[in-house]
């Protein structure tokens, strides 16, 4: 197995910022980074917030806190996480952003280091094959909030070697996380099962059957889910789960994942969610107000 020590993040948003969070309280050097330099003072101030919200909790205490910020370091150039154990991918949604991503940090790459991408639903393997180690390659899908969900999906590519899935699997535990093994396929399984339920909530939606509020009490209280189906999309991000639908409408050729033309329209209008103030919720005031 490798000895992961220090740990590089690409993209700070928000499951950036939440894998950093995890891997610095666990201890590991964390190296954030993102093409938006602003967004890595704004992830680290997330952070920030985050953990005093676990320490008035009494979830840590304020020395363990100042421990886990201590390791965290802004990277500001995407050559420096090169030179981590663990390089983990949390960029944007979008296969071509990743690729480039993955392309350009590989000529910077310690021999040792391991590669990772968090993608929700692109294929490990493609993503692998753009680097110079597809062997040393693995998806390592956190669940949104990071500090809070307990899950990591674990997705080997063709080529991911036995040495890399155990180091991927010991270093999700040593997060305090449990793991689930899926097979590289489109959206793997989680979000396989979770955004079309969201993308039908659309249709749903879409064809007048019922309003926003509708849908999501009927949710909530008829099948017990912590959360609407609209309501989960904004936290998501709108433009995240249309990805999504379209990487399962491409790679599984069935009519039956198309994206939803309503979710198309509120993505091309920026109205992608939580992280953008707007969704199918308006969330610039002090409650959220549906947008429907
Ligand atoms: P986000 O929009 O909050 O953050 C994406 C970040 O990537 C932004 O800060 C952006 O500036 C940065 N970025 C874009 N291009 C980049 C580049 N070339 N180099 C470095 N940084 C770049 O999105 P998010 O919700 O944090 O999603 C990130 C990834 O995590 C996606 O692959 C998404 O599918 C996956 N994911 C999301 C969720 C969720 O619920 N939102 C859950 C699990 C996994």
């Amino acid at each position: 197995m490798v000895d992961i020590k220090s740990v590089g993040v690409i993209g700070a948003g928000q499951m950036g910022s939440g894998i950093a969070h995890v891997c610095a309280l666990a201890g590991y050097d964390v190296l954030l980074h993102d093409v938006a330099p602003e967004r890595i003072s704004a992830g680290v101030k997330a952070i920030e917030k985050n953990m005093t919200r676990q320490v008035s909790r009494g979830i840590i205490e304020p020395a363990q806190m100042e421990a886990a910020m201590a390791h965290i370091h802004p990277a500001k150039e995407l050559q420096d996480v090169g030179k981590t154990d663990l390089a983990i991918e949390a960029a944007t949604e979008d296969e071509d952003v990743k690729k480039a991503i993955f392309k350009a940090l590989t000529p910077h790459l310690a021999p040792t280091t391991m590669l990772a991408s968090n993608t929700s639903s692109i294929s490990i393997t493609r993503l692998a094959s753009t680097t110079d180690r597809p062997e040393r390659f693995i998806g390592l899908h956190f669940m949104n909030p990071v500090p809070l969900m307990n899950l990591v999906e674990i997705i080997r590519g063709i080529a991911t070697d036995a040495q890399t899935y155990e180091t991927a699997v010991n270093f999700a535990r040593s997060l305090g996380k449990t793991t689930a093994n899926a097979e590289d396929f489109p959206a793997f399984i989680v979000n396989r099962i979770l955004v079309p339920m969201i993308n039908e909530a659309i249709y749903t939606l879409y064809e007048g059957v019922g309003t926003v509020e509708a849908i999501d009490t009927a949710l909530k209280l008829g099948a017990n889910h912590p959360m609407g189906p609209l309501e989960l999309g904004d936290f998501i991000g709108l433009d995240t789960v249309l990805s999504i639908m379209n990487v399962l409408h491409e790679g599984l050729a069935d009519s039956k994942y198309r994206p939803c033309p309503l979710l198309v329209k509120y993505v091309e209008a920026g109205w992608v969610g939580r992280k953008s103030g707007r969704g199918f919720y308006d969330y610039r005031g002090e409650a959220p107000v549906p947008t429907r």
